[in-house]
């Protein structure tokens, strides 16, 4: 007998119709369940009624900001958050990440970009509570947080501690964009918080040791504007 996967049900609340149907139609074809709201405040009753497994939010909503839909919905729900904002609006996008929501999506957006933040949101909401796989393999990336081992081409590389503890906070979001802010908090502290040229730094030192060609990363891609991601796929 096959098992079927109970649907993940996603709800959208987003003004434009066109967008609406078009992912309608492309999450309803990929097998989920899909919940629509037109208003921001249509969507906070619909987020605590229908208990969706990822939120997708439009920024630009007629009758509220989105940081603060955002915000009202981190109050209390723990699913993750795609934001959708217009292109440009990197700053929009920074302060709906720094407010806890979990990834974006830009404006045109196709639909393998949709899907592939919609497997790394349900992946990391399944995984929540748990420290996630000790050892994290990426094509030539092996990083073996219970030996603190990181290798790559099966030659093991030396980091120093913070350069370390800046790859492992990337392995635990793995596929998720993350702030400058998030990082520099996490890894140097809040008083650091707007340190970038601090991450710069050491990201360019990781990129050295662990990327081929460091202009061009394989592993640590850049978020222009917002901050980095650790590829996953
Ligand atoms: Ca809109």
């Amino acid at each position: 007998m096959v098992m079927t996967e109970p649907l993940a049900t996603i709800l959208v609340i987003e003004d434009e119709p066109q967008v609406r149907r078009f992912l309608r139609a492309s999450l309803t074809k990929n097998g989920y369940r899909i919940v629509e709201a037109v208003t921001a405040e249509e969507g906070l009753t619909l987020a605590a009624t229908h208990n969706p497994d990822v939120v997708l939010l439009d920024l630009g909503l007629p009758d509220m900001d989105g940081i603060e839909v955002t915000r009202r919905l981190r109050e209390w729900m723990t699913a993750p958050i795609i934001v959708i904002s217009a292109r440009g609006r990197e700053e929009d996008k920074v302060d709906a990440l720094d407010v806890g929501a979990d990834d974006y999506l830009t404006k045109p957006f196709g639909l393998g970009e949709l899907m592939a933040r919609l497997r790394v949101a349900l992946r990391h909401a399944a995984k929540k509570g748990d420290a996630g796989d000790a050892v994290f393999v990426m094509d030539d990336l092996r990083v073996d947080r219970e030996k603190r081992i990181v290798q790559i081409r099966n030659e093991e590389v030396h980091l120093t501690p913070i350069q370390y503890k800046l790859l492992v906070l990337l392995v635990q979001h793995a596929g998720k964009v993350m702030t400058h802010r998030q990082i520099l908090k996490e890894v140097w502290g809040p008083p650091y918080a707007t340190q970038t040229q601090y991450l710069r730094v050491y990201m360019g030192q990781l990129r050295q040791k662990l990327e081929v060609d460091p202009a061009r990363p394989r592993y640590l891609l850049t978020e222009p504007g917002v901050g980095y991601r650790l590829k996953t796929s």
